[in-house]
């Protein structure tokens, strides 16, 4: 059963009266660590519905706080063994060594890092348009100057057209988010594989990133992680995050997998020691429990079939999805949309520039959703 966000905050704000998770305790575990007093100032059960950030609304599972909470009597040390033990779960479920991982707080200091580490001045970014915005933000405050690839006709990456920027400004890096957010478009195998060869092709000293924060989403068959393809390629760089199927977003994890030599010439822009004592124990138990994450993905799907056959019943497009959101062709302006779901109660996703009448929603739990369409219909039926 996963939780819900309620039980998911009182298990995080739970005092000792009303303990609702008991973890097993460790070396010096939970009897030294400090209590909270309930009901937590975590709490955002008497929030808006939020379907903005492309969240787990189910939180990371019980056994997940378990670990956090167990790992709380060593709080007053670095966690460098934490994060080691973080690292090597993770270079061990994706068949590399330690040396080939670099984590990050949230997969955002991952994008920030690749930005760091291979941009300058005369090194360019080459992103998407719409596309998730870190790396943009991180150049602009370098002055790394930055080109904006348009996504096609049919929201996806226009994988050609970024080759052939990268060539004709020497980029330093290119960000490839796959799937795309916000478009939740995806590339298949083979096209990212064309992809990195034109690229080499035409600009062999640009380094390619691609961001796969929603690769555990992903149905089409034609698809498959990019890792494989770093094996012998000192130029790709793959990141990937905690904070969607994981549930993990407020702990913050993330990282990213490349050849040593690409770890190496990145690891000095992390923060060392940024991945927190919580957030490595919670990322390694949700590692050691695959079943979990594929009841989570089963229950995305259902939820999210459920809310696509909502807004087609009433007659709008939902584009395709291979993530945790959709966009809605909703027919009118969508930041005024936003504002009128937000004042019932709803956050949905922000108006993007490139697609005026769509909006980004993301899947709640099922309970959230049925509460959510009661509430779209109702603005869809009047405005
Ligand atoms: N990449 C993509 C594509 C995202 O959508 C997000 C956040 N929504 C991130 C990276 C950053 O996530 P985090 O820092 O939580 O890992």
């Amino acid at each position: 059963m996963p939780l819900t966000r309620r039980d998911f905050l009182q298990g995080l704000g739970a005092g000792s009266a009303g303990l609702a998770i008991r973890p097993p305790l460790g070396a010096r575990g939970l009897d030294d660590a400090p209590t909270f007093d309930g009901p937590s100032r975590f709490s955002r059960s008497t929030g808006p519905i939020q379907l903005d950030r492309n969240e787990n609304p189910n939180g990371p599972g019980r056994h997940v706080l378990e670990a956090i909470r167990a790992a709380f009597g060593e709080a007053s040390r670095y966690p460098d063994d934490p994060e080691e033990a973080l690292r090597q779960a993770i270079a061990k479920a994706h068949g590399v060594e330690p040396d080939w991982v670099l984590l990050g707080c949230g997969s955002t200091e991952t994008l920030r890092v690749g930005v760091l580490a291979f941009c300058r001045a005369d090194r360019p970014l080459v992103t998407a348009a719409p596309t998730f915005e870190e790396p943009v933000r991180m150049a602009t405050a370098l002055k790394v100057p930055v080109t904006e690839v348009p996504v096609d006709k049919a929201m996806r990456l226009d994988l050609e057209a970024m080759a052939r920027a990268a060539g004709a400004n020497s980029a330093g890096l290119i960000f490839c988010c796959n799937p795309n957010n916000p478009t939740a478009t995806v590339h298949g195998t083979a096209a990212i594989r064309d992809f990195l060869s034109r690229t080499h092709n035409a600009s062999p000293e640009t380094t390619v990133l691609v961001d796969e924060a929603y690769h555990d989403f992903v149905e089409d068959p034609s698809y498959a992680t990019a890792i494989p393809l770093v094996m012998d390629d000192p130029r790709v760089v793959i990141s990937r995050t905690f904070s969607k199927v994981y549930g993990l977003a407020g702990f913050r994890i993330g990282f990213a997998i490349a050849r040593p030599e690409t770890i190496t010439a990145m690891r000095p822009w992390r923060v060392g020691n940024g991945i927190n004592l919580g957030a490595a124990a919670g990322a390694v138990a949700a590692m050691g429990a695959p079943d979990h994450i594929r009841a989570e993905l089963r229950s995305a799907r259902e939820v999210k079939a459920f809310t696509r056959r909502f807004f087609e019943g009433l007659g709008y497009r939902v584009e395709p999805s291979e993530t945790n959101f959709i966009m809605v062709d909703i027919r009118r302006d969508s930041k005024l949309f936003k504002e009128t779901c937000l004042a019932r109660g709803v956050a949905v996703g922000r108006q993007f520039p490139q697609f005026k009448q769509h909006t980004r929603i993301s899947i709640g739990s099922m309970e959230e959703m049925e509460q959510a369409t009661r509430i779209f219909r109702a603005i869809l039926a009047t405005s």
